[in-house]
This record gives C-alpha cells, sequence and structure tokens, in this order.
C-alpha cells in the first residue's frame, strides 16, 4: 500500500492575541477569511499530483482559531480538500477550537462536513486566570462549549488546559483538573506556560510586571497531574497528552512518528518526500504567493510552489536525530529494533556520547527494547533533546 500522510490545514485568525502566544495567529484580519478558504482550495490543488498516490489518514485544522470560520466558509476549504487529496473514508477530521465561538448548531454543521474530533482550548477553569491569559471565553463558557459537543454528537472531544501560570495556587490547578475530569473529555493536553521571546507576556515579565512561570511549581502540577489522571484512568502517552483507551491524537502521532505530512496555509511545516520545509507565514503574501503559483500552473508556465519560503532536505543525520528526538515525547519512547531497521545502525551506539550524560542523570532509560524518557526526563526532556540535535 502506498505510503499514506497527513494533511495540517492552519487557519491564522483569532479575535484577539493572547499574550503568551508567539503561534502564527493574527487578530483583527477575519476579512481575509474568504479570500484565504480560495487560497487553501489553489494551494491544495497546487500539491493534487505530488500526493496523488498518498492516502491521506489525518486531517488536523489547527491555528489560530479555526472555529472562527462559518460553516459554509469551511465547507468550501472542505471539499476543496476532498477534491484535491485521496482522504481516507475513516480518516480522523480533528478541529481547534475556542469555547466562545461554539454552539449547537455551529457543531452540528461541523459534524456534516465530517469533523470528528474537537480539540477545545480552555485554559483554565477560574475566570481571573483566563482573564490574565487574554483569554475571551469565560470558564463556564468553556463548560457549556464543552457539552454543546456532545449534544450536537462529538463522541472524541480533547480539552487543553495550562498549567504553571504565573502564582498558579497548586490548588487552583487542581480545581481546573477536577472541572475538566466532570466533563470526561476523551483526551486531555497539558502544557506549561512558557515566556516566548517578543510576546507581550515577555514585555510583562521583563519589566517586572508579571512574575516569571516557577518552574518547580510547574513540575509539582506535572507530577501530581500525572498521578490524577492515571486514578482516573487516562493513559499518558505523550509528554503533554493524555488519552482515555482508543482515543489517542492521530494526526499528532504522525509528527511524533516522525511520519510525513503537508501543511497547508499561512507559515504551516511539511514534512514532504524526504524534504522538511514552510509556507510565508504573514496571510497577505501567503494569498499573492499562492495566487502567483496557481496562475503558474494553470497556464502551464511552471509548478513552483512560490508560497514555499524555507526548506530543507533531512539528511539520514538529521532524521535519526529527529527520530529520536521526537520519539522520545512519547511515553513508550523509541523502539530500538524499529531505530536499526530504519537507518541501519544502532541507536545506543550511534549516540552513545550524546546519551552519556542523560543516562548518568536518569533521565533515559533503556526499557523492553525501547529507549525512553524517565519520569523525571519527562520534566527535563530539553536538555535531552539539545544533546542529540546535530552540529
Ligand atoms: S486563541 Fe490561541 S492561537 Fe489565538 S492568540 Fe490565543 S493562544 Fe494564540
Amino acid at each position: 500500500m502506498a505510503d499514506t500522510i497527513s494533511l495540517y490545514v492552519h487557519i491564522p485568525f483569532c479575535t484577539v492575541k493572547c499574550g503568551y502566544c508567539d503561534f502564527n495567529a493574527y487578530a483583527g484580519s477575519d476579512h481575509l477569511i474568504p479570500a484565504y478558504s480560495q487560497a487553501l482550495i489553489k494551494e491544495a490543488q497546487l500539491w493534487r499530483k505530488a500526493t496523488e498516490n498518498r492516502p491521506v489518514t489525518t486531517v488536523f485544522f489547527g491555528g489560530g482559531t479555526p472555529s472562527l470560520m462559518p460553516v459554509e466558509e469551511m465547507r468550501t476549504v472542505v471539499d476543496g480538500l476532498r477534491s484535491a487529496f485521496d482522504i481516507a473514508a475513516d480518516a480522523e477530521f480533528s478541529l481547534e477550537a475556542n469555547p466562545n465561538s461554539l454552539d449547537e448548531p455551529y457543531l452540528a454543521g461541523l459534524l456534516g462536513l465530517g469533523f470528528n474530533r474537537l480539540s477545545i482550548g480552555v485554559q483554565s477553569f477560574h475566570d481571573e486566570e483566563l482573564k490574565a491569559l487574554d483569554r475571551e471565553h469565560s470558564a463556564s463558557e468553556a463548560g457549556d462549549a464543552f457539552r454543546a459537543a456532545r449534544s450536537a454528537g462529538f463522541t472524541n472531544v480533547s480539552i487543553d488546559l495550562m498549567f504553571g501560570l504565573p502564582e498558579q495556587e497548586m490548588s487552583s490547578w487542581q480545581g481546573s483538573i477536577e472541572e475538566a475530569l466532570e466533563l470526561e473529555p476523551d483526551h486531555i493536553s497539558l502544557y506549561a506556560l512558557t515566556v516566548e521571546p517578543g510576546t507581550p507576556l515577555a514585555r510583562d515579565v521583563a519589566r517586572g510586571r508579571t512574575p516569571s512561570p516557577n518552574p518547580d511549581a510547574q513540575a509539582d502540577q506535572y507530577e501530581w497531574t500525572e498521578e490524577r489522571l492515571e486514578k482516573a484512568a487516562y493513559e499518558h502517552y505523550e509528554i503533554s497528552n493524555w488519552a482515555k483507551p482508543g482515543y489517542r491524537c492521530e494526526h499528532n502521532l504522525t509528527y511524533w512518528r516522525c511520519r510525513e505530512y503537508l501543511g497547508l496555509g499561512a507559515g504551516a511545516h511539511s514534512y514532504l518526500d524526504g524534504a522538511r520545509f514552510a509556507v510565508a507565514a504573514l496571510p497577505t503574501k501567503y494569498l499573492e504567493l499562492v495566487d502567483e503559483s496557481f496562475k503558474s500552473l494553470e497556464n502551464g508556465s511552471d509548478t513552483k510552489m512560490r508560497q514555499v519560503v524555507s526548506g530543507e532536505s533531512v539528511t539520514p543525520e538529521l532524521d535519526m536525530a529527529d527520530t529520536l528526538i521526537l520519539g522520545l515525547r512519547l511515553i513508550e519512547g523509541v523502539s530500538l529494533p524499529d531505530f536499526h531497521e530504519g537507518f541501519g545502525v544502532d541507536a545506543l551506539e550511534r549516540f552513545s556520547e550524546e546519551l552519556s550524560e542523560p543516562f548518568e542523570f536518569s533521565l533515559v532509560e533503556h526499557v523492553d527494547a525501547h529507549l525512553r524518557l524517565t519520569p523525571k526526563g519527562r520534566l527535563l526532556g530539553n536538555e535531552v533533546f539539545a544533546r542529540l540535535l546535530p552540529d
């Protein structure tokens, strides 16, 4: 069977830009949505030939706030994707959503288009924390959005929460987790707040207006949560992700297993035919470049992908490092026999120098023919990953 791929679609529009966010997302640009939908369809057509023997097994609309797109606009895009790609009938079809843009008719519309997985960005079940994060929804709206998703018929719903907020007490974090568990989501993603350079949060921290997130408090919260979610029968399958049996996010597993995917939309990244590449980030630039590429394709002058503005071929060295770095994010770790089969080398021998300190400090372990992070290593994963990056 032909190699499958995953499809990522980036929707870069948000109603406000949250102070901590460094994603490729823009507030106040919703007027571009209709032109952006058309550009996505054109970009899909540009890739049609190159992907014609690659069945698509997962589709993920991320952002930004994909749920800002009206259903009719979404229909145009989904139809465009289906006509350009061979999307499997049972493909996982996910959409990231913010609670304040969800109601039952909208959600029913999404189900009608084939979406079967919803990931709701709740972040906290405390209004004062949501306010501090510049989130536009309240805690009760988040609960309402989740219940609306269930009533509309979504059977696979994930909740995102953020921990390690400045001055966040353990009890407050525990409260958010308990509220989330009451809703019985199928999947939970938990991210530590990080201060990204260039964001308003980074400026506030630099000026002493906001305290820096406390890594010790974050570690305590993470460890408590690992135990709590295990008791609630969630499988911890990736550093930041937990799922009820059968509800792991297949799309994100594509990334962690270092398999190929195509990203569409402004700033989207791809890993296709042995190369990693990225599309122009600014939506207006993206629209312009996709249009030029599409016109050239139509009039037969060339098949150049002008919207692709950077990229590199993945050398075997890089491929091995990516396989370890991404695979170590999974709780099961990296299968050493599979690594040997794929690259013809023994990972422990080839990376013995890079892994010597992580082994010495018990950040990684070799168990059941897998190399994996230890519980302590999950808190300090970046220390391990940085050592594995090629020079
Ligand atoms: S809603 Fe999400 S993508 Fe948009 S600004 Fe906030 S954190 Fe960033």
